[in-house]
């Protein structure tokens, strides 16, 4: 006789459940379906997008910090040759077309949605129930002009970045993050709003002694860089990583940072493309370099708030796009093959010389904390050429 352990009845029980959990997780975000349509709407405009960007000179083979690394570079958009002036829309790079699919007709493409795809859309329904609260904490913190970059970044990430990720898996480090630890435990803290969140602090440093090398202000997801793991190189793996730079000022001045760090993150996550989020107070952009194809790509800046009559609030367009990088293993579609064929390098192997293999076999997180600059008498954008030896 079948009992209620037969695999077919365990099957038809699964089934009910994954049915129920759909139909939940579909009402739940169904309360907030004019926010998100709306934001989706302009994520598949013109909204904001991406390009690709050329090194055109750098010091990737130098022992040097983030702070400290240089790169001359060139965006296809600048380009004098129309051709290469092509911009790559937010749907060409994430799937925008899942979350309406999702919200318009959950049973059609219900059954095709992974356990973590539902989870995805479980968090930002639950964000966004709370979201008014969430404007208010940031907004009296960043009223706040004495806040310190390393105190947003960590409010930031506590706040919204962990509350959107399928994965909440995330260290802040220890430079950066603003607070005091607490004596009794030397990688526990709370969150500086007061709020009493309990956070991890960390080392986020990555790279080599011998080449690019320094430490991100958030690393989002489990640490798979010192175990080599067989990963796929177009982002679809079940494990998400991201990482966050909180920096003052114009994202723009900080630029020659961003490439470094996002080729040393490439390269630490195993060639995985990998996004690396540029924060300042009020506006982020995206960073990610794909190792296989040597494609590097920067997205516009976008902003994270807009003014309102309660003050600042989150911008609704922003955040749903953020939550989609935050969880890009489940949203990101891959390098396109139309990407690849445009043939826009950044042309990193280039700069490597004897390098080369640091790059590809001994980038690592964590650990490089005493590691300082070897560097000697580098004055950015004055050299031209190759580098003499000392
Ligand atoms: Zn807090």
């Amino acid at each position: 006789m079948a009992g209620k352990s037969h695999p077919a009845f365990k099957r038809a029980r699964l089934e009910t459940s994954k049915t129920n959990r759909v139909q939940r997780i579909h009402a739940h975000l169904f309360n907030h379906k004019e926010l998100v349509c709306k934001a989706l709407e302009q994520l598949e405009s013109d909204w904001a997008g991406f390009c690709f960007v050329k090194i055109l000179f750098c010091n990737a083979d130098k022992s040097c910090s983030f702070d400290r690394a240089y790169c001359e570079t060139r965006r296809n958009v600048q380009e004098n040759d129309a051709d290469k002036r092509r911009v790559i829309w937010i749907p060409d790079l994430f799937s925008v077309s899942t979350v309406q699919g999702f919200l318009d007709n959950y049973e059609g493409i219900g059954d095709q949605l992974l356990h973590k795809h539902l989870t995805a859309f479980e968090k930002l329904a639950k964000f966004l129930d709370t979201i008014s609260d969430t404007n208010k904490v940031l907004h009296k913190q960043l009223r706040d002009e004495s806040l310190e970059e390393g105190q947003w970044a960590t409010i930031f990430a506590t706040h919204v970045i962990r509350k959107l990720a399928v994965y909440s898996e995330m260290i802040v480090d220890s430079s950066s993050s603003g607070v005091t630890l607490d004596s009794s435990s030397s990688d526990l803290a709370e969150c500086p709003c007061e709020c009493k969140t309990v956070i991890k602090i960390g080392d986020n440093s990555m790279g080599h002694e011998n080449v690019w090398h320094g430490s991100v202000s958030i690393v989002l997801g489990p640490r798979t860089a010192s175990t080599p793991v067989s990963l796929d190189d177009y982002g679809f793996s079940e494990i998400c990583n991201s990482a966050f730079d909180f920096r003052s000022g114009e994202l723009e001045k900080s630029q020659n940072q961003y490439i470094s760090e996002s080729i040393i993150f490439a390269f630490a996550m195993r060639g995985r493309v990998v996004p690396l989020v540029a924060i300042s107070k009020t506006c982020f952009k995206i960073y990610m370099y794909n190792r296989v194809n040597d494609l590097l790509y920067e997205s516009t800046t976008m902003p994270l708030f807009v003014e309102s009559v309660d003050g600042r609030e989150l911008n609704q367009t922003s955040l749903i796009f953020l939550w989609m990088v935050i969880n890009q293993s489940y949203f990101f579609k891959g390098v396109q093959t139309s990407h690849v064929e445009f043939n826009y390098k950044a042309n990193l192997q280039d700069f490597l010389g004897e390098k080369r293999d640091i790059y590809q076999n001994h980038i690592q997180i964590g650990g490089l904390r005493h590691v300082g600059d070897r560097l000697v008498k580098f004055i950015a954008g004055m050299n031209k050429g190759k580098f003499l030896r000392f």
